[in-house]
């Protein structure tokens, strides 16, 4: 991996109203100094005044989800260049609620890899295990399949960042994360495949890698110290200034 800031994205997911998440950006703006890259995913309704407030800060804003089609009779469907409008740069994509309670498949994940990267959206494609899985001993070769389907056949720009979050299913919203050395397994496993799958070059420079999965502001930099590890992407510890503000620090 190439030397880079830390990267800290916040997944609001639809916790929070209209209001919470102005204030919540308007809150964050202190964050800036601390020179880490930090991105702010809102609910759909929320980006675009969620980018007013962060507009000429170095804040940046991602979505949590993109339409695989860039325009059409896709009712409830959101396309890339909307996102851009908007003022997004990233985008997550794959990630667990969404396979589970919007039945994503690899398939899916992949077309919206693509959707994202044709409009230079850099999209943080989720994977990650349920626990099941990993008690079958499963873990490993789920990830390999995940990574392996949502990236196969993708004619990376060597000027195209891609962000992959290892998040274990079943830990996120718990409160209580996965052992660091378990992630570093599972990122070192990610980013053979990923050599596998793309020039070593493009791998070092192109892909970031980081976990996510009840990270706290006491556990961040057992994973942000991590080899192999870009950063965290960060879910309920992310909904309240002060504790997302002391993350960052800590990070
Ligand atoms: C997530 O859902 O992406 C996440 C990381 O959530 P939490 O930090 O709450 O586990």
């Amino acid at each position: 991996m190439s030397q880079q800031k830390s990267l800290i994205i916040a997944n609001w997911k639809m916790k929070l109203g209209l209001n919470q998440a102005l204030d919540l950006a308007k809150s964050l703006k202190a964050v800036e100094a601390l020179g880490k890259e930090i991105v702010i995913c809102p609910s759909f309704a929320s980006l675009f005044p969620v980018s007013q407030v962060l507009k000429n800060t170095e804040l940046k804003l991602g979505a949590q989800d993109i339409f695989w089609e860039a325009s059409g009779a896709y009712t409830g469907e959101v396309s890339a260049s909307e996102l851009r409008d908007v003022g997004c740069q990233f985008v997550i994509i794959g990630h667990s609620e969404r396979r589970k309670y919007l039945s994503e498949t690899d398939e899916i994940v992949h077309k919206k890899v693509k959707a994202a990267l044709a409009a230079d959206l850099v999209p943080i494609i989720c994977v990650g295990e349920t626990f099941d899985q990993r008690q079958a001993g499963a873990a490993d070769y789920v990830l390999i399949q995940q990574v392996t389907k949502a990236l196969e056949g993708i004619d990376l720009r060597p000027d195209q960042p891609v962000v992959v979050a290892y998040e274990p299913v079943w830990v996120i919203g718990t409160g209580q994360a996965i052992d660091p050395p378990q992630a570093g397994h599972v990122h070192q496993v990610i980013r053979q495949t990923l050599i596998d799958l793309f020039p070593l070059e493009l791998v070092k420079n192109s892909f970031r890698i980081i976990y996510g999965g009840s990270v706290d502001r006491s556990n961040v930099s057992d994973f942000t110290n991590l080899e192999n590890t870009s950063g965290v992407l960060v879910g309920n510890a992310s909904l309240e200034a002060a504790e997302f503000i002391d993350l960052i620090k800590n990070a």
